[in-house]
Order: structure tokens, then C-alpha cells, then sequence
């Protein structure tokens, strides 16, 4: 099978998903329990956003074409105050931030550029008529849709729910994401590794990426380099609506699983990737789950999941556009690489904005992950940037 470029492979797993995946199922919720699922139905306002002009400041409530001027205090108004009398000519309403524009006002003077006088309130400078009003339905008009089906719920878009009344919400599911580790040399964190022996750190920054992805890890037992128990790990896996494999996907006489796949008569829709780390990256689908062959080494499974496995993940949780925080920063040094891949690499996104290449000694080095917060993308046919150059960057 050929290699597809990056973001060849991104679009087959993003078409692949959309089209082979069958309707996502959804629940309703109430909304202290909806939190970061994805909205399954639109939501319209129920009535106007503001329901009534209201003013957007503490100030007095005037007639534009009454300043500069003294006005005649006649009266206040304020926010949760049903308004119940109107502004005659040469008067000013005192009112607060949020309370209703009386009928009669067209606009509101900050309390800071007004002076008052005994009953007389003076304002010295004029005011552009709706200064300072939020007129009704200016956010939203009842019956607009202010939320689409397939958005995450952030803390914003709770905040909307809440204030159009919406107490229960149909969302999606969240997707279950069984975690395969494969490989002789793992051992679990309980145990002492011998020298020729690693401890399974792939199933734990894989847990954490499902979950923040909004999904459901389910972490299966590690696979040794063993053809037998590959295949039965394997099938239990394929019982979530996706599977990640990490491990034994690269040229090795012991990397098994995509045999331990062709036993399941899986559909692979690439199996090599212009892609680093990462380049062996497999995805297909079988018994009618999707599944992800990472490459073992720690970056690479890292890299793979969040530009890859993840689209498919937010798919299958109901997301119209899967996430890829993608940016642009400018390189805090020089930089460059072998082009024809896509390099993401360590970097350091630095409080001044610039982007620092982290050393590192390769694809398994943890230690290096731990000094940068975010990956330098390294453009497939760009070999040289100097530093100054804007350069792209996924966030960490
Ligand atoms: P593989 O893709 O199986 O050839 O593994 C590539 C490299 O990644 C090897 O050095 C493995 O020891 C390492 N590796 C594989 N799986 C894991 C894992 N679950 N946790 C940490 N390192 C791993
Ligand atoms: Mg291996």
C-alpha cells in the first residue's frame, strides 16, 4: 500500500468515519450532567436576547438631543425593575447596569461623565443617540438557532444553554476507546523492570488523550509479541467503537498486529503515513469498529492520536469539524529538517509567542516531551527556517 501524505491520511480518516459509521446514538441529559458531550439537536432562543432595550452601563437614562444640558432627575430604575414610566423631554432617569431603557430615552451617559446638582443632573458633553443601550433582541431574535447540532458544550455554550431555559439537552454518547498495548518488553507500573524491560507508558498518555478527547478509555491488558494473544486482545477490543493498538506496527519479524488484524478480515485503508514521528501508522476497520495501529514509541503514539485517532474520536462523539489546534508562531532560532515528511516535533511556545525547537534524541525520548508544551509542525516541503520565520504549531 502506498503512503499517503499527512494530510491525505487525515482526510481518509476524517471521510472514512463520516461515511462508514452509522448514526451516533444520543441521550438526553439534564445540564449540570451535559458538560463537554456534543449537542445532538439545535437550540433556538426562546424569546429575544435582551428581551428589552437595556442599558449597558450605571448611569442616567436621556433624550440625545437634550445634551449638553441639566436635566431634571425624575426618578431610577433598576436591573430586575419592571419599568413602568417613561422619559418626558428635559428629564434624566438614574439606571443601572442591565435595567431596562425607559420608553422616551435613547441613550445612556455613564455616571462618571455626569455631575448632579440638587435634583438637576449635568451633563456637559453630547451623546450619540443609542449610546450605551443594548437594543431587544440584538444578541438573538426568538426562534434563532444559537447553538447547531454537533458544538461541545465548553463552559460558553453552557452558559447559553442555561440562558434560553434549556434544563435537558439531547447530546451524543460518548465514544468507548479500548487501549492495546503490545510488546515483550512492557511491564506494568507495579513491577521492578528488569534491564531489557520497559514500563507500558503509551496506555497511560493514551487514557489521558482519549478522555480529554471526551471519551471513554477502556485500557485491555498488554499484549506480549505473540500472535495467539494479540489476536484474542484484539477481538475484545473491537467490542469498543474504536480500538488504538500501540506498538508492533513497523517492519519487525515481531510486529504482529497487522497479521493479528488480517484475522479479523480487516479493511486497511493506509498503513504507512509521510509522517514523524509516526510513520507507520495503520487505520482501518473491522467488525464494523474502527481501529489505529500506533507505532510504540512514545512520541509517535502521541503524535498519531492527537492528528489522527482523534479525528476519528470526535466523530464518533458527534463533532461536525474534529479539533487540531493548529497556529502560527515565530521561531525563536533557526531551523531545519529532511523535507518530505511532516514533522511534528517538541517545541517550546515561549511567553513572548516565539516557538523554541526542543533537543531531543528522538521519538522515545519522555524526558525531552517534558521540557516543551507544544509541537513545531514542520511543513513536507520546506526544508530551512530562519528564526523570525512564522512556522506552524499544535498545541499541547
Ligand atoms: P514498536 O512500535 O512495537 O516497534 O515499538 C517501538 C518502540 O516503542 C520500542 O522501543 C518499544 O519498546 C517502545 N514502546 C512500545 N510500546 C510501548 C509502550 N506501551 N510504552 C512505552 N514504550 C513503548
Ligand atoms: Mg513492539
Amino acid at each position: 500500500m502506498a503512503a499517503l501524505s499527512f494530510a491525505d491520511a487525515r482526510r481518509t480518516v476524517v471521510d472514512r468515519v463520516r461515511e462508514d459509521s452509522g448514526p451516533i446514538p444520543t441521550e438526553t441529559l439534564d445540564l449540570s450532567h451535559a458538560a463537554g458531550r456534543v449537542l445532538a439537536q439545535s437550540i433556538h432562543a426562546d424569546r429575544d436576547y435582551p428581551p428589552e432595550a437595556l442599558s449597558m452601563r450605571d448611569g442616567y437614562a436621556v433624550r440625545s438631543e437634550d445634551l449638553p444640558g441639566a436635566l431634571r432627575l425624575a426618578g431610577e430604575i433598576r436591573a430586575g425593575q419592571a419599568c413602568t414610566f417613561a422619559l418626558e423631554p428635559g428629564q434624566a432617569i438614574e439606571i443601572m447596569t442591565g435595567a431596562t431603557v425607559p420608553p422616551g430615552a435613547d441613550a445612556v451617559v455613564m455616571v462618571e461623565h455626569t455631575r448632579t446638582e440638587g435634583h438637576r443632573v449635568v451633563i456637559d458633553r453630547p451623546v450619540e443617540a443609542g449610546a450605551n443601550i443594548n437594543p431587544q433582541g440584538c444578541d438573538a431574535r426568538a426562534g434563532d438557532e444559537v447553538l447547531p447540532a454537533g458544538v461541545r458544550l465548553h463552559f460558553a455554550e453552557t452558559a447559553l444553554l442555561a440562558s434560553v431555559g434549556a434544563a435537558f439537552v439531547n447530546v451524543h454518547r460518548q465514544p468507548r476507546v479500548a487501549i492495546l498495548a503490545t510488546g515483550d518488553e512492557l511491564v506494568e507500573l507495579d513491577s521492578h523492570p528488569l534491564p531489557h524491560q520497559i514500563r507500558n507508558s503509551n496506555s497511560w498518555s493514551l487514557a489521558q488523550q482519549v478522555a480529554r478527547a471526551g471519551a471513554l478509555p477502556q485500557v485491555l491488558p498488554v499484549a506480549g509479541d505473540d500472535l495467539e494473544a494479540t489476536i484474542d486482545l484484539i477481538g475484545d477490543g473491537l467490542h469498543a467503537d474504536l480500538l488504538l493498538i500501540s506498538g508492533g506496527v513497523s517492519a519487525g519479524k515481531y510486529d504482529l498486529v497487522e497479521l493479528a488484524l488480517k484475522s479479523f478480515d480487516a479493511t486497511f485503508h493506509f498503513d504507512r503515513v509521510l509522517l514523524q514521528p509516526g510513520q507507520p501508522c495503520v487505520f482501518g476497520a473491522a467488525r464494523g469498529t474502527f481501529f489505529f495501529g500506533l507505532p510504540g514509541n512514545p512520541a509517535s503514539t502521541m503524535v498519531c492520536f492527537e492528528t489522527l485517532a482523534r479525528a476519528a474520536v470526535d466523530i464518533l462523539s458527534g463533532l461536525s469539524a474534529p479539533w487540531l489546534p493548529l497556529t502560527w508562531a515565530r521561531l525563536a532560532a533557526d531551523f531545519r529538517h529532511k523535507p518530505g515528511l511532516t514533522r511534528f516535533l517538541p517545541a517550546r511556545l515561549k511567553a513572548d509567542g516565539t516557538l523554541l525547537p526542543v533537543s531531543w534524541s528522538g521519538s522515545g525520548d519522555l524526558a525531552a516531551l517534558g521540557r516543551a508544551n507544544a509541537w513545531l509542525v514542520a511543513d513536507p516541503g520546506r526544508a530551512e527556517y530562519a528564526a523570525g520565520d512564522l512556522i506552524q504549531v499544535l498545541l499541547r
